[in-house]
């Protein structure tokens, strides 16, 4: 009873606040609406050649795996698609989650042990967060971005493991990755970068931002621009044995159906040939800042990714609602996700230059009635 009415009354809390999340069941295409809150920037989970290996993968497998992989789950299409994306991001070894979530989890729960100091980036994911409070190690964050904080905590508590975003999810900005690598080289620190939203969208082929440092631990996320679902953590030899034998969220989960990794395989190679969608994305986020208006503009990002960062929650909120009204779902951003309440807009492939410069003329006429 005293546990019933604990969550009650935090749930009433939520309500109070104006902080009360809900399921939005996703009609948009059929009410014609454009999205603009969704991570598939690349638009591959529309993309043909994906859904066909996908149900091509079904017919040859089934529907699922079966098992874990280290009983009968591991299949042919699960060691293609970790050679893929050895090959992609030019490192020895790569294996395959459920979720990122639980990747990052089983990294920072596994690789640590109780006395070991790890330091991560202020605006990390709530999974890193989380999983550094939940893990053995002792945990500290350092601000945003800041390599002179990062330095001193390196310094200070001589680390064992620094964690960073490449691409940011919720600012779009980038960290400085070869400025973090060394300082936790020098530091002698282990570095895992996170890149779940520069996977497909940064680099030449698509290669994510980590590629360029060539980090210890690279998180891959299957479910943002490559249109699927699913993650990989891709290290080396030392880091790969160690998380077979100890990390628990791999040896105890039932491996992700073998048809989805033939999906996310097709979805790679899409992603590293059709150089034409980054392209895309590119000249649509030229003309998002050409159209949208000044007093919304946040600090410019390279990256699909564009916040405009609004007062408070009820104000993000409603300019949310207004710009449903006019056909665009733009999801409003409220803390505990986040400090400062904002809308993330977020472009894709999929999108058409007419739509960017109506959305920034809807945002204008929205935030004018509104803030
Ligand atoms: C989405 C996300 C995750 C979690 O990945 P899922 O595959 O959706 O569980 C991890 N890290 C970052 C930065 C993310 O944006």
């Amino acid at each position: 009873m005293k546990l019933k009415q604990r969550w009650q009354q935090r749930v009433a809390e939520r309500h109070s606040q104006g902080l009360l999340r809900g399921h939005d069941v996703n009609q948009l295409s059929q009410r014609g609406v454009v999205n603009f809150s969704s991570n598939d920037y690349l638009g591959l989970s529309q993309a043909t050649a994906v859904k066909q290996a996908f149900c091509e993968g079904i017919a040859q497998y089934g529907s699922g795996s079966g098992a874990s992989p280290l009983v009968t789950g591991y299949f042919p299409a699960h060691r293609e698609l970790e050679a893929a994306l050895c090959d992609w991001l030019n490192q020895p070894r790569a294996l395959l989650f459920s979720s990122g979530f639980a990747a990052n989890q089983a990294a920072l729960f596994s690789l640590l042990d109780k006395g070991d100091v790890l330091l991560q980036d202020r605006l990390n994911h709530a999974s890193l967060i989380e999983a550094g409070l939940l893990s053995n190690a002792t945990q500290w964050r350092f601000r945003h971005n800041d390599m002179h904080d990062l330095s001193r905590l390196c310094q200070r508590h001589s680390a064992e493991m620094v964690v960073t975003e490449g691409v940011f999810s919720m600012d779009g900005d980038m960290a400085p990755l070869p400025d973090i690598a060394k300082i936790s080289s020098e530091a002698n620190s282990v570095l895992m970068v996170d890149d779940a939203h520069a996977i497909g969208v940064v680099g030449e082929q698509g290669e994510g931002s980590a590629s360029q440092i060539s980090p210890d631990i690279t998180l891959v996320t299957f479910g943002k621009a490559l249109g699927v679902a699913g993650a990989a953590l891709v290290c080396s030899e030392a880091v790969y044995d160690y998380l077979l034998q100890f990390a628990r969220h791999y040896t105890y989960s039932t491996a992700m159906p073998p048809a989805q990794a033939l999906a996310v395989y097709q979805s790679i190679r899409l992603a590293q040939s059709e150089r034409w969608r980054r392209e895309k994305l590119a000249s649509l986020s030229a003309l998002f800042y050409q159209h949208l208006p000044e007093p919304l503009r946040s600090p410019y990002t390279a990256t699909p990714i564009k916040p405009v960062i609004m007062e408070n929650a009820d104000q993000a909120l409603a300019v949310s609602q207004q710009l449903l009204s006019g056909g665009f779902k733009v999801s409003a951003i409220r803390p505990p996700t986040v400090p400062t309440s904002r809308l993330r807009i977020t472009l894709s492939c999929d999108h058409q230059p007419h739509e960017v410069i109506a959305l920034c003329r809807a945002l204008d006429k929205a935030t004018e009635a509104i803030c």
